[in-house]
């Protein structure tokens, strides 16, 4: 399987629920995944999985990719497995 298009970034023409913080989101048609980078990297590092598992298997339910998406990200985290990217410094 193709490895997806990562992007960090939610693309702004991505409608919202009112009042819903949308961490990640996976295009199935453009072969990409996006990740809210207005996370922490935990939450980042368990929306990756999310949006992964979305990808992976796109017939499973919600609640499926919730469970594994975090178990998967859990485990990581545990590892010690963290992001490279540093916010940057307000001067
Ligand atoms: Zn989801």
């Amino acid at each position: 399987m193709k490895l997806p298009r990562i992007n960090r970034y939610i693309p702004k023409d991505t409608p919202v629920i009112k009042g819903m913080i949308l961490r990640g989101l996976c295009d199935y048609e453009e072969k990409a995944i996006y990740i809210n980078p207005k996370q922490s990297d935990k939450e980042r590092l368990i929306t990756a999985c999310h949006e992964s598992t979305h990808y992976l298997f796109p017939s499973l339910t919600e609640k499926k990719v919730e469970e594994y998406g975090c178990l998967i990200g859990e485990v990581l985290w545990r590892l010690g497995y963290r992001s490279r990217i540093r916010k940057k410094r307000k001067s």
